[in-house]
C-alpha cells in the first residue's frame, strides 16, 4: 500500500496556500495532464479509481460525472444537454465534530482549486463555484485569494493554456445554515431563496443550479482528484479497501490526548487512528464515538477494529459519514451528549416537513426531562415512538439522521437512560407499552 500523507502532504511546508509552494510541489501539472486528455478519459479515470464522494454518503465519483447529459456527436441537443452545466463545490462543513474540509482549504486551497477545473472540464462546463460555510470566514478569504492566483497564473479564465478551455470560479458565501449543506438547499440559497431541500430526483445532475445539470462535490473530494490524475487509478486503488479506496482525512475530537486531522487510508481503524491521537486521555476508557458525525450512529469498544470504509461501517451498523470520529470517555453522559445533538438538530430544522420540524423539538423535550431526573417510564417508549415517526418520513437526511444518535444510544446504553428515572418510574419499567429501540 502507498504511504500517506497524500492530501496532507503540503501542509507543513512554509506559506503552503501560496500558488508558489502548490507549483513547487507538482501543483498545477495534474490539470496540465488533464487538458490533453478528452473529459470522457477524465470521466473513465476518476471511475477507475474508486474514488467515492467524501461529503458523507460515498456515491462513485466519476459515475455522478457521467450522469450529466452530453450533446450526442452530429446531433442537436435538446433538454437538459443543451443547458449550460454547472460544478458546485459543498464546502459548506457543517455535520457536528467534522473538521477535515476548513483545513484543507486553509493549508492547501490550490488542490481544490486544481481539482475544481479538472473537474469542470471533465463535465464540460465553463462556470464552477465554491460554496464556503458562512462561519468560515478564514476559509472563504483564503480560496478567494487563490483564486485570484489561479486566474493571474493562466490556470483559470479564457482559454486556458491555450487549450480553448474556458473556465471560472467564482467562491460564494453562505450565511451559515447546516440544511444548507444538503445539496440541494445549497442550490436554492445559491439562486437566492431561502435554502430549504428540493424533492429529488430530478437528482442536479439532470436538473440543479438554474435547472441545469450540476455536479455537487465535496471539498476533499475534488481536492483528492489531482492526486488521481497524477498518479493514475491504479495506484489510488492500493489505498484501502477495493470498493472504498483513496487516502482519507479522519477528525478525531473528544477525550483523546492529541485532537485534530490525522490523514489515513481508507479502511484504517478506529484502534490505529486512537493510537495516532495518543489514545484516549490517561486514566480513562473509550465509552462511546461517533464514526462519522453526530447523524451516524455511535459506536462503542466493541468496534474499535472495523475498518472505517463505506461498506465496512455499514455493515457493522453506522455510517462512515465525514469521518468525524467524537470519542467519549466514562465521564460523559451519553443522555446528556444526546440531548446536545438533538438540540442541534432541532435549531438547524428547516422546519419544511413535519415529523422534522416537530419530532425534533419533542425530543428535546424528552431528554430534557430525562436529564433534569423529572422523567418518566414512558418517556422511554416515547423517545423510540418519536424516533420511528421522523426516520423515513422526513424530506431529507436531516430528519434520518436526528434519530441516530437517540436510537444507537437506546441499543448500547439503555441502562444509562434508566438510571436518571425516579425510583418509582423504575419499578413501572416492565409495565410501558415497549423498551426495546
Ligand atoms: P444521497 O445518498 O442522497 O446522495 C449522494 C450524492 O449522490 C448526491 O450528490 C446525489 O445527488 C447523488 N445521487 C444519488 N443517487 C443518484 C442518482 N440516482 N442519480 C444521480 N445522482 C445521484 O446523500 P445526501 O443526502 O446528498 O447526503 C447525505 C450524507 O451527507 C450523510 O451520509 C451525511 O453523512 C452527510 N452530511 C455531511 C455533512 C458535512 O458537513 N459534510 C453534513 C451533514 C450530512
Ligand atoms: Fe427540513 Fe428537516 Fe424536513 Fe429536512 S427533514 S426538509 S431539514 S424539516
Amino acid at each position: 500500500m502507498p504511504l500517506t500523507p497524500v492530501l496532507t502532504s503540503r501542509f507543513a511546508e512554509p506559506r503552503s496556500w501560496t500558488i508558489e509552494t502548490y507549483e513547487r510541489t507538482e501543483g498545477y501539472s495534474a490539470w496540465r495532464t488533464a487538458l490533453g486528455m478528452t473529459p470522457d478519459e477524465l470521466v473513465t479515470l476518476v471511475k477507475d479509481s474508486g474514488l467515492r464522494g467524501r461529503g458523507g454518503a460515498g456515491f462513485p465519483t466519476g459515475m455522478k460525472w457521467s450522469f450529466i447529459p452530453q450533446p450526442k456527436p452530429g446531433e442537436t441537443p435538446t433538454g437538459p444537454a443543451a443547458k449550460p452545466k454547472y460544478l458546485v463545490v459543498n464546502a459548506d462543513e457543517g455535520e457536528p465534530g467534522t473538521c477535515k474540509d476548513v483545513p484543507l482549504m486553509m493549508a492547501d486551497p490550490h488542490s481544490l482549486v486544481e481539482g475544481v477545473a479538472i473537474a469542470s472540464y471533465a463535465i464540460r462546463c465553463s462556470y464552477a463555484v465554491v460554496y464556503v460555510r458562512g462561519e468560515a470566514v478564514h476559509a472563504h478569504r483564503r480560496l478567494q485569494a487563490a483564486v485570484a492566483e489561479a486566474y493571474a497564473a493562466g490556470h483559470l479564465g479564457r482559454d486556458v493554456h491555450g487549450s480553448g478551455v474556458d473556465l471560472d470560479v467564482v467562491v460564494h458565501a453562505g450565511a451559515g445554515a447546516y440544511i444548507c449543506g444538503e445539496e440541494t438547499a445549497l442550490l436554492d440559497s445559491l439562486e437566492g431563496r431561502r435554502g430549504q431541500p428540493r424533492l429529488k430526483p430530478p437528482f442536479p445532475a439532470v436538473a440543479g443550479l438554474y435547472g441545469a445539470p450540476t455536479v455537487v462535490n465535496n471539498v476533499e473530494t475534488l481536492a483528492s482528484v489531482p492526486f488521481v490524475v497524477r498518479g493514475g487509478s491504479a495506484w489510488f486503488k492500493e489505498f484501502g479497501p477495493e470498493k472504498s479506496p483513496g487516502p482519507k482525512i479522519y477528525s478525531i475530537s473528544g477525550r483523546v490526548v492529541h485532537p485534530g486531522q490525522y490523514e489515513a487510508p481508507m479502511g484504517t481503524t478506529m484502534r490505529e487512528l486512537l493510537e495516532m491521537a495518543g489514545g484516549v486521555r490517561p486514566g480513562h476508557e473509550l465509552k462511546f464515538w461517533t464514526p462519522g458525525g453526530s447523524s451516524t450512529p455511535y459506536f462503542t469498544a466493541e468496534h474499535l477494529d472495523v475498518p472505517l470504509d463505506f461498506d465496512s461501517v455499514a455493515a457493522a451498523g453506522s455510517m462512515l459519514g465525514t469521518t468525524a470520529l467524537m470519542v467519549f470517555d466514562e465521564t460523559d453522559s451519553i443522555v446528556e451528549a444526546t440531548l446536545r445533538f438533538t438540540e442541534f438538530y432541532a435549531h438547524e430544522s428547516c422546519g419544511k416537513c413535519t415529523p422534522c420540524r416537530e419530532g425534533t423539538y419533542w425530543l428535546v423535550q424528552i431528554l430534557e426531562r430525562l436529564v433534569a431526573g423529572h422523567g418518566s417510564a414512558r418517556d422511554l417508549d416515547l423517545l423510540t415512538d418519536t424516533c420511528d415517526n421522523i426516520l423515513g418520513r422526513s424530506f431529507c437526511a436531516l430528519g434520518d439522521g436526528a434519530t441516530s444518535c437517540i436510537a444507537s444510544s437506546l441499543k448500547y446504553f439503555k441502562d444509562d437512560y434508566v438510571a436518571l428515572l425516579p425510583p418509582d418510574e423504575q419499578g413501572r419499567l416492565g409495565r410501558t407499552l415497549k423498551l426495546e429501540p
